[in-house]
């Protein structure tokens, strides 16, 4: 069958293989009216923690109330800097700024895109409460040399996950090295629910306990408040979609892994094409394939034309955007990022695609080349 269209994502197909196990366990949360705390809840948050090696897991209402949870229960609000990327989803800095405090940015990488640890001590102040790398596109930031930063500087470290559940960094997970991770189970994300969701995980047991009171509008017991948090619970629906479809995730990711192989053999040479570099230390769960090319804009349009699904992930810094303005950035103030938002494209790479598909998207990108 010749291939005329290959989408970015498609959510249908995964879902055909887990429809039953899926279906089952969506019923059982309905047939016990248990939507709000019931047992699939507890079950999640033990699964990731020991998926991820952490001892504690707290399921959370998105991957934005994961990160702001965390900020929540390690108490930073205004006057404290966090600092982070400009180069993410917006959720990142949002989520720091929603405490109070200030997004204090670090320019990227040119080849992964991850927070440059080079250029992060100088921006420790004494005002610096946390670090809040992102590991970008599925593939784990640089986490020796920020935990050695943050050690030194006594600082918080949350890891912003969303992208990277299963990822590692030198044979260690995801979410198990900073101060807490955090996950998104957004359903375009490679563990994703059937609406929102999120959990943060953490090796430290009494950080655990705090963000699940955080979680619960800071009451422990039930309707004595020590602290003011929100409503940022899992509903059960969702946890019992995030379970089943964690029984899958390994194979999954290892099919996004085989699909990016085959990109970088079929792109191999195409000299405007950069390929995703991957550390040696590090395995992607490859979260999005993105590729720097020249003259992007174009090629994007080429691949629309071809029916691909392609997005620009991401089109504008954080340091520019409006609601930040007041932070005082221009243009120029972080070039690798800047420069990153107008030549990265992110082509499909989910697991289930085939190979005709995958030859399909790499031809059409030769053939806008002229090759
Ligand atoms: C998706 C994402 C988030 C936010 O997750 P939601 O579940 O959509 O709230 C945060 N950070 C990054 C890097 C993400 O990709």
């Amino acid at each position: 069958m010749t291939v005329t269209s290959v989408p970015l994502l498609d959510l249908a197909a995964q879902f055909e293989t887990i429809r039953d196990e899926a279906t089952e366990a969506i019923n059982e949360v309905v047939a016990t009216h248990r939507y709000i705390n019931g047992p699939a809840v507890g079950e999640l948050e033990r699964a990731v923690a020991e998926y991820s090696d952490c001892v504690a897991g707290v399921g959370v209402s998105s991957g934005t109330d994961a990160l702001l949870c965390s900020l929540m229960a390690l108490d930073i609000g205004p006057g404290d800097e966090v600092i982070t990327t400009p180069y993410t989803f917006f959720a990142t800095a949002g989520s720091i700024w929603r405490t109070g405090a200030r997004p204090v940015f670090v320019d990227i990488e040119a080849d992964t895109y991850n927070l440059d640890p080079t250029r992060l001590e100088a921006a420790v102040t004494d005002k610096t409460k946390a670090i809040l790398p992102v590991h970008l596109f599925g593939q784990v930031a640089e986490m020796d040399a920020i935990m050695e930063i943050a050690d030194r500087h006594d600082l918080a470290v949350v890891e912003d996950a969303a992208q990277s559940i299963g990822a590692t960094y030198k044979g260690r997970r995801a979410g198990s090295m900073g101060t807490c991770g955090c996950f998104s189970f957004f359903p375009s994300k490679n563990l994703g629910g059937i609406g929102d969701g999120g959990l943060v995980v953490t090796t430290d047991e009494a950080l655990g306990q705090r963000l699940a009171v955080v979680r619960a509008h800071g009451s422990k017991p039930k309707y004595f408040h020590k602290l003011v948090g929100g409503n940022f619970r899992l509903d059960t629906i969702q946890a019992a979609v995030v379970l089943v479809k964690l029984g899958h995730l390994e194979g999954w990711s290892e099919g996004r892994r085989k699909n990016a192989a085959r990109y970088d053999e079929l792109l191999a040479g195409l000299e405007p094409v950069q390929t995703p570099v991957i550390r040696q230390e590090n395995s992607s769960i490859y979260n999005q394939y993105v590729i720097r090319a020249e003259r992007r804009d174009e090629l994007m349009a080429h691949l629309q034309q071809k029916k691909i699904g392609c997005v620009i992930y991401y089109p504008k810094s954080l340091h520019l955007q409006e609601c930040f303005s007041e932070l005082g950035h221009g243009e120029g103030d972080f070039p690798v990022s800047e420069l990153a938002s107008r030549q990265t494209l992110a082509l499909p790479i989910y697991p289930e695609l085939n190979d005709a598909q995958l030859q399909y998207v790499a031809q059409s990108v030769r053939e806008f080349y002229g090759g």
